[in-house]
């Protein structure tokens, strides 16, 4: 169809002028479109305050709401109170209702897990920064209509971190958006949030309104996707541990997986799939500078490959060893892999010798420790915190030895494209 996505996370709305500036962006796009919206500014850290707060019985939930009740004020009152006064009051009305869901949770004693009542709560900031950016829009002539995204996906509930039931949720779209959509529409939407088929809200994972938008693109079998950011595009390597870096003009769908997956992480790595099952093109651009080109995720007829350097820090290098001097074989692999099923453990990269089986993995303080007690009592286990992966791709070797030399190296790995390193963190 022809369609454009777009999304805009919550810098791009952090406060009044920012909502403002997102609104002469949509203004300036081809209709139809879908707009995704991120919470506002930092909402979504701010509700896992409060969802701490209750759970833990620290701090004062109410006050963390307060604050987060009158950020979203001020924004309203930004917005409304020169032109439209009386609007200001309807979407304070408006939203009302969804503050006082979190006070409910607040107020009454803790009753279900602790993920399932960080949806109930996080998914809020969802909720109240579409409509207000929804009625913003309305008031000023964008005419849009506004859509709840958890009746749409449906997920199991695997809170936090819920799997979208794809064919369900495309089966929804097309029955109840789709209709909504003609040559004018703009259809506004959260990302990152959805629903349980029992109507509990769920969220995605962090930054997951990404994937929500390459999910939609992909229902409606969108002609783009742009996903506004506050950086130019894709660089080529993270700005926080990389001087010097360069703007990316195109990537292959295959070389942005690769990126955001070892620790790029302008999207979030799950986005590229759905887009290019369906040969989606993918645009980085930024709402601080939207004339200028971005990146674009495609298929690109001819391709000019460009080193790229992802850095994931906050890894543990674990090795293991047999006990009684036996070859690291099939067996032992599997009984690690239902231990690493068992606990969740995403593997970032593995390495095996006659003797010696290594994995890395991201050093996540709860998961960690029990997952190597349980290793321990099969295996002889060897660790290391405080390293890092550095993945190199479409390296030269001259550019890899400037890169190593000064590096104290754990594990190595190399292709013909693709290199990476465990080395120790840099501090
Ligand atoms: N608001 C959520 C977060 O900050 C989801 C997103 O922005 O993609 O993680
Ligand atoms: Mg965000």
């Amino acid at each position: 169809m022809n369609i454009n996505v777009h999304k805009f996370g919550g810098t791009s709305l952090k406060d009044a002028p920012f909502i403002i500036n997102v609104a002469n962006i949509i203004q300036q796009q081809n209709k139809p479109m879908i707009v995704i919206v991120s919470a506002m500014g930092k909402m979504t850290n701010a509700l896992e305050e409060i969802v701490k707060s209750v759970f833990y019985k620290k701090d004062n939930p109410t006050e963390h709401l307060q604050k987060i009740k009158n950020y979203h004020s001020e924004i309203i009152y930004q917005l409304f109170h020169l032109h439209h006064p009386y609007k200001a009051k309807e979407v304070e009305t408006q939203i009302h209702p969804y503050w006082q869901n979190i006070e409910q949770y607040i107020n009454q004693p803790v009753s279900s897990p602790y993920g399932q009542i960080y949806d109930q709560i996080v998914s809020i900031g969802e909720i109240v920064s579409s409509i207000i950016v929804s009625e913003y829009l309305n008031t000023i002539g964008i005419y849009n209509t506004w859509a709840d995204i958890r009746k749409i996906l449906i997920t199991d509930n695997h809170w936090r971190a819920a799997s979208v039931n794809i064919p369900l949720s495309q089966n929804n779209f097309s029955e109840y958006l789709l209709p909504l959509i003609n040559d004018q529409s703009i259809l506004l939407t959260q990302g990152f949030i959805a629903s349980t088929a029992h109507h509990y809200s769920t969220t995605l994972g962090r930054e997951g309104s990404d994937y929500t938008a390459a999910l939609l693109a992909y229902f409606v079998d969108a002609k783009e996707l742009t996903i506004w950011k506050d950086v130019d595009g894709v660089l080529n390597a993270d700005p926080r541990y990389f001087k010097n870096t360069q703007k990316i003009d195109e990537l292959t769908y295959y070389d942005a997986i690769e990126m955001t997956y070892y620790g790029a992480t302008v999207i979030h790595p799950n986005t590229i799939k759905p887009i290019q099952n369906k040969n989606i093109p993918l645009k980085v651009k930024s709402f601080l500078n939207p004339s200028t080109q971005g990146t674009i995720i495609h298929h690109p007829k001819n391709y000019q490959k460009i080193t790229t350097y992802s850095y994931l820090p906050h890894q543990i290098l674990i090795s293991l060893q047999s006990n009684d001097y036996s070859f690291f074989a099939e067996t032992h692999l599997h009984k690690t892999f239902q231990i690493i099923n068992d606990f969740s453990v995403k593997i970032n990269l593995m390495q095996n010798t006659a003797l010696n089986f290594s994995i890395c993995t991201t050093n996540d303080e709860i998961i960690i420790h029990p997952f190597i007690r349980e290793l321990q009592k099969h295996f002889k286990v060897l660790f290391n915190e405080n390293v890092a992966i550095l993945t190199i791709r479409h390296y030269t070797p001259t550019l890899l030895q400037a890169i190593v030399h000064d590096k104290e190296i754990l594990l190595e790995q190399r292709t013909r494209h693709h290199v990476q390193l465990v080395l120790k963190e840099k501090k």
